[in-house]
C-alpha cells in the first residue's frame, strides 16, 4: 500500500515514455512551457468534460472522472468514461482525447490502460478495451488492454516510481518528437547533450553580442 505522497500522476506515465527528460522537467523540475499543442490539446480535455454526466443509446457518460488505484498507487482522471451496459452491468469503456496523432511508441496506450486498471480496481471488473481519439487526424483507435500491454504498463509504473525517487533529470537527446514538444525552449536538445553545457552555451551567445 501506498502513503498519499507516493501516489503518482497516470498522465506521468504517458510523459515518462514520451520522453524520461520531458517527465523530468515537469514532476521533478516543475517546469511547464505552454506551446500551441499543449494549448490546443487542453482545449480538447475542456471540451472532453464540460458536461459531467449524460446518457446516451443507453450507456452513461461520465466525463472528467477521477481515478484511483490503491494497489498501484496511482490517480488520475479520464476523459471519458462510457458506462455499456453488458449482461446486467455496467461496464466501463476509457476514452482518452489527443490532440495530435497516432504516436510511434505506447506512450497514450499506456496511459490508457492505467486509467483502465485503475476503474477494473474501483468498479471490480475486467475491461477488455478503451479508445484514443486523435483530433489532428480525427480518428478513433479502439485498444485493447491484451496481457502484453498490462504487463508494459505494470513495468513503466515501476520504473516510473524509480526514476521519480532518484530524482536525476537525464540530458537530451534531440529527436523529430522534440519538434512537437512543449518544453524544447527550456530543454534545449540542440545545445545540451552534444558536448556543449548551458553554461558555455551562454557564455558564447554573450560574447558573440
Ligand atoms: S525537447 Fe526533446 S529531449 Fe527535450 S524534453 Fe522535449 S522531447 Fe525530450
Amino acid at each position: 500500500m501506498f502513503s498519499e505522497e507516493d501516489f503518482l500522476p497516470i498522465s506521468a506515465l504517458q510523459h515518462f515514455i514520451f520522453c524520461p527528460r520531458q517527465c523530468a522537467l515537469i514532476y521533478l523540475e516543475k517546469a511547464w512551457e505552454e506551446n500551441i499543442l499543449t494549448a490546443e490539446g487542453g482545449i480538447m480535455h475542456d471540451k472532453a468534460h464540460e458536461e459531467r454526466v449524460e446518457t446516451r443509446g443507453g450507456a452513461s457518460i461520465e466525463r472528467g472522472m477521477f481515478l484511483r488505484s490503491d494497489k498501484l498507487g496511482l490517480i488520475g482522471k479520464a476523459d471519458v468514461v462510457e458506462f455499456r451496459r453488458e449482461a446486467r452491468r455496467q461496464l466501463p469503456f476509457p476514452i482518452e482525447y489527443k490532440h495530435g496523432r497516432p504516436k510511434e511508441n505506447n506512450c497514450d496506450k499506456v496511459q490508457l490502460c492505467a486509467q483502465a486498471l485503475c476503474l477494473e480496481e474501483m468498479f471490480e471488473v475486467r475491461i477488455p478495451t478503451g479508445a484514443l481519439f486523435y483530433g489532428k487526424t480525427r480518428h478513433r483507435l479502439d485498444v485493447e488492454f491484451t496481457e502484453v500491454l498490462r504487463g508494459e504498463t505494470l513495468l513503466a509504473i515501476r520504473k516510473l516510481r524509480e526514476f521519480l525517487i532518484a530524482g536525476a533529470t537525464p540530458l537530451p537527446h534531440y529527436t523529430k518528437k522534440c519538434e512537437s514538444c512543449s518544453l524544447i525552449t527550456l530543454c534545449m536538445p540542440k545545445v545540451i547533450g552534444q558536448g556543449e553545457t548551458v553554461a558555455r552555451y551562454i557564455q558564447k551567445a554573450v560574447s558573440e553580442q
